[in-house]
């Protein structure tokens, strides 16, 4: 026979097995044809070859490429010489062998006889048996029912294996242990042969306990020769597919090598095989050899044959197809003496399979897609670059990686290094799988048997693979293209321009209240108080202030910059700073992403020398519930042991039985300050009012008498009028020893009126905010007040030069919140009209945005007013604030008046929250709430008549932590946003 030149081939193929065929026949100046389907029209290997078809329909992925016919007119059509069938599809398939043949197409593979003979596995067994090579006793036929199989189970003896006559994969096979399971797993093994092969015909076989998995590559030419190429130990295995091979295999007796070499060479000589081949056998620990199956074709795991034999296998295979000799200079290999090989090479195959899924195929776009190199590292791709989409329709191998090395474990650690180097985003893999057997000693150390990962399942112990680049970058595209759902009106045109931070370079931390309340205690921090005769400040600018302006949404970034720098230079001048609690819980977890137990640590350590203050819902802590108990304590442990000084405790509802609880907490468990509030609202003035002088001087007894440190009145709306205030201040002075700490909204523009009357009536401290984050729904200006009281006796003399500066750099860094800021302009008396709260107010709008009401803005402030009037004018303040903003909106889309709501309420559901409200979810008022209005509202439903809290059985907070954890990583682990 005379070498005929092939010209061209057709790779009847896909994925990597087809790029691999290209590259071969490139080198050998031989033009390549692809075919694919619709599904892999982006597919890289009708890219790589010179021409490229479809073949199929565009509903049809798969099954075009079994397609004989189809392929061959293709063929036909375009002057092909040869056709290469790769491994899978139709590559055991000696019916297209024989047409290739036919139609006068070389077919690069073993002869159609050949292929029959071998390709069979019962039919190879009477070969091997022939050849005189061990083999497993079997049923000698296809078995078709029960009765036959239990034949030939009480024959060969159990354990036996079920294997599907025909197929492969690692399909259709079940090991039985006992006779009682052999009909369930006979009926398995068929029906999974019959799915997937159509041919639910099966053979029995000898279990073989635990052996390795050692084939033995053959290469042989038409011209009679056959040599081997060694062999590969594949005995890493999931269900009897094969994971990982190695070649060289380690630890086997070199006398049991030889053997199988020649059982190899013995087998294929019975049919004349040419071409490539791969014989497969079983070897149990006692060394036995046991044959199993011939594979007539190229195989995955070539790859590490020719890289310890540096033999070209798919270029071999053409050539010999062609007619050339094994010992043809044109081919060289030579005679089996001429092949040798050094060192050891593994192959992985790196799939889309998710590990910890149980290894089920994961789809989708690889977002990201980049592969290793270096020495000693071989790539074997099909479609795998940035961008392309991972069909279910296909096998899920991405990428097969071989490594060589001198010694196994060299090869397995450049094999390790490689998977790390890879970076595959947007699809699961299967590579922290491999690198934990690449890792594992018995895998080292060459001690691996089929069973071994079914043994071993702390294999699958993967570590969790954060992929943060990939989520950072995904956020930003995300927010780059579709914005914030959250941010409603962007300006483009907005430019950020950098804030400047005072310069404090060499100045130091000056001690502060925070030193007081350290070295003398709470009972010497209030002594010191009383013993001031100059006004004190909280600086709101960290929490009240942007809460009010921005919904809360400075982030943790802008305060950390300036943080240090405040504390340097007034640190030690400010009573304290309000840092935490009210909204900020909810915002930056919800909205910012951030840790808020973190923002109060690194402001805890920015300030060493100033009180820190938060803002504490009673029974609701920062929630907008009530908690049980035991949270509400544990909270105020932690936020206490994190660094909060000063708990500002209150009640919605102005109902002491719910701060009560906090207030012991704080004395009892904690070293730090208990500041009770009274929730100013109505007018003190007013004699016979709700809301008189009596109402709030019980209060404050009762809030003594719970343990308070401090009293605060807490103006939420903004509501105390000058000539109230000095009235109010003055009347708690006389009734109580206790400081009292003064807080305001600044929403009327008359409230530094206010401070200057209560300053003179006594008060001790007020709560002001730095100039450019001040007023209006904010806290009076924390600059404007110290100018005012450069005159007064009372006047600390705060450097008004220096808060400037501080003023200018949160000017600058409030812009940067500019869809946040609230519409109100400017002052506005209607305040004591709706009496609503500075940082509902600037809520509300976006909130009646939301609902379609923005043009009835005006009838909602009214019927907020009007539902206060219902409810017998309560406190208003989160969350009682947000129970009447709901009804205000939920009367302004109804179109309902409050006579509407008395006469048809039988027949109305009311909103959530009002019904809350009226069960006494947010607690009590004094005498009460309105029988009538409770049975209008519940219905049938018993309100409430104690705390909410009693009502509430205990957290595991372990579990709640761990869950918590598990929801939200980012917000416990998280530590690197400043
Ligand atoms: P396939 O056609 O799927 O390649 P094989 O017959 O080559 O099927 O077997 C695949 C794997 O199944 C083997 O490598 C081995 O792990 C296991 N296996 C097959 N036959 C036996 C047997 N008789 N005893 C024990 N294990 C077996
Ligand atoms: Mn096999």
């Amino acid at each position: 026979m005379s070498d005929k030149f092939i010209h061209k081939i057709l790779i009847a193929n896909r994925g990597e097995i087809a790029i691999r065929i290209c590259r071969a026949a490139s080198e050998l100046k031989i033009k390549t044809v692809a075919i694919y389907t619709h599904e892999d029209r982006f597919s890289l290997h009708r890219y790589k070859a010179d021409e490229a078809f479809q073949i199929g329909g565009d509903n049809d992925p798969l099954k075009p490429y079994l397609d004989i016919e189809g392929i061959l007119k293709i063929a036909l059509e375009n002057e092909v010489d040869a056709i290469h069938p790769g491994y899978g599809f139709l590559s055991e398939n000696e019916k297209f062998a024989q047409r290739c043949i036919d139609n006068g197409i070389i077919w690069i593979g073993p002869t159609p006889e050949a292929m029959a003979a071998l390709g069979d596995k019962l039919s190879a067994k009477s070969a091997a048996f022939k050849a005189n090579v061990p083999i497993v006793p079997a049923s000698e036929t296809p078995l078709d029912t029960f009765e036959e199989v239990k034949e030939a189970v009480d024959k060969i003896g159990l354990p036996v294996m079920v294997k599907a006559a025909v197929g492969g994969g690692g399909r259709g096979m079940r090991v039985v242990r006992e006779a009682a399971n052999l009909k369930t797993l006979f009926r398995e093994a068929s029906g999974e042969a019959k799915t997937a092969f159509g041919d639910g015909r099966v053979f029995i076989e000898k279990y073989i306990d635990d052996p390795k998995h050692i084939e033995v590559q053959i290469l042989g030419d038409n011209h009679g020769n056959i040599v081997h190429l060694f062999e590969r130990d594949c005995s890493v295995q999931r269900r009897f597919q094969k994971v990982v091979e190695v070649a060289p295999s380690v630890n086997l007796q070199e006398i049991t090598r030889q053997k199988l070499h020649q059982y190899a060479v013995d087998i294929c000589k019975t049919v004349d095989y040419s071409n490539a081949g791969t014989v497969e056998f079983l070897v149990d620990k006692d060394e036995n050899i046991y044959f199993i199956e011939v594979n007539t074709r190229i195989q995955v795991e070539h790859t590490i044959t020719e890289v310890i034999t540096g033999i070209d296998l798919v270029r071999a295979q053409i050539l010999i197809a062609a007619g050339v000799e094994l010992t043809a200079e044109k081919l060289g290999i030579g005679s089996q003496e001429d092949i040798s090989f050094r060192g050891y090479a593994i192959q992985c195959r790196v799939t889309t399979e998710d590990p910890s899924e149980n290894f089920k195929p994961d789809y989708g776009r690889l977002v990201a897609y980049r592969s290793a190199s270096g020495f000693g590292i071989r790539l074997d791709a099909g479609n795998a670059y940035a961008g392309a989409v991972i069909s279910p329709f296909f096998d899920s191998m991405l990428v097969k990686v071989t490594a060589w090395g001198h010694r196994l474990k060299d090869a397995a650690d450049r094999l390790e290094r490689a998977l790390h180097e890879f970076r595959i985003r947007g699809v699961k893999t299967n590579i922290p799988f491999l690198i934990n057997l690449l890792k594992d000693e018995n895998f080292r150390n060459g001690n691996i048997t089929v069973n071994y990962i079914g043994n071993h399942p702390e294999l699958l112990a993967l570590p969790n693979w954060k992929d943060r680049g990939t989520k950072l970058i995904r956020f930003l595209a995300d927010k780059t293209i579709n914005g914030s759902p959250d941010v409603k009106k962007v300006d483009p045109d907005f430019v950020f321009i950098d804030a400047k931070v005072p310069d404090t370079g060499s100045e130091t931390i000056k001690s502060g209240t925070k030193q007081i309340l350290e070295e003398q205690g709470r009972a010497g921090l209030i002594d010191w108080i009383r013993q001031q005769d100059k006004i004190l400040y909280t600086d709101t600018t960290f929490r009240d202030a942007h809460q009010s302006l921005l919904a809360t949404r400075m982030r943790t970034f802008d305060m950390m910059k300036v943080a240090e720098p405040f504390a340097k230079r007034h640190g030690h001048e400010v009573f304290s700073m309000e840092v935490w609690g009210g909204a900020t819980f909810d915002v930056s977890m919800r909205f910012l992403k951030e840790s808020p137990w973190q923002r109060l640590r690194l402001l805890r350590k920015a300030f060493p020398n100033t009180l820190l203050q938060m803002l504490l819902r009673g029974s609701n802590a920062v929630g907008y519930k009530a908690y049980p108990d035991n949270v509400v304590r544990e909270f105020i442990i932690h936020a206490s042991e994190n660094g909060i000084d000063i708990f500002r405790v209150f009640d919605s509802l102005n109902w002491v039985e719910a701060m009560r609880y906090s207030i012991k907490v704080i004395n009892e468990e904690t070293n730090s300050i208990a500041e009770a509030c009274i929730c100013y609202t109505g007018n003190v003035l007013e004699k016979e009012g709700r809301y008189n002088i009596d109402y709030y001087l019980e209060i404050v007894r009762e809030l003594e008498e719970a343990g308070a440190h401090i009293i605060a009145i807490k103006d939420m709306a903004g509501l105390l009028k000058p000539k109230a205030a000095a009235y109010l201040v003055k009347e708690l002075k006389k009734a109580t020893n206790l400081p009292i700490h003064l807080h305001t909204h600044d929403t009327s523009s008359i409230q530094s009126a206010t401070y200057l009357k209560a300053i003179e009536s006594g008060v001790d401290i007020v709560d002001v905010a730095i100039s450019s984050m001040s007023g209006l729904t904010s806290q009076p200006s924390f600059n404007s007040i110290v100018a005012m009281m450069e005159d007064d006796e009372r006047g600390s003399g705060i450097d008004l030069t220096s808060l400037n500066e501080f003023s200018d750099y949160w000017e600058r860094v409030r812009t940067y919140y500019y869809p946040f800021e609230t519409e109100l302009r400017a002052g506005t008396a209607e305040v004591y009209k709706h009496e609503i709260p500075g940082g509902q107010y600037s809520n509300l709008k976006p909130q009646a945005r939301g609902l379609g009401l923005e043009d009835k803005f005006e009838i909602i402030k009214k019927n907020y007013a009007k539902v206060n009037e219902l409810l017998g004018g309560i406190v208003k303040v989160t969350p009682s604030s947000k129970v009447v903003g709901d009804m205000a909106m939920f009367m302004t889309s109804n179109n309902y008046s409050i006579e509407d709501i008395l006469e048809k309420g039988q027949t109305i559901d009311f909103p959530d929250s009002f019904k809350s409200l009226m069960r006494g979810d947010l607690g009590q008022i004094k005498g009460g709430w309105d029988k009538s209005l409770q049975k209008l509202v519940l219905k049938d439903e018993k309100p409430f008549t104690k705390r909410p809290n009693d009502y509430l059985a205990p957290l595991d907070l372990e579990k709640e932590y761990a869950h918590f954890k598990e929801k939200y990583p980012a917000l416990t682990e998280r530590t690197d946003f400043v």
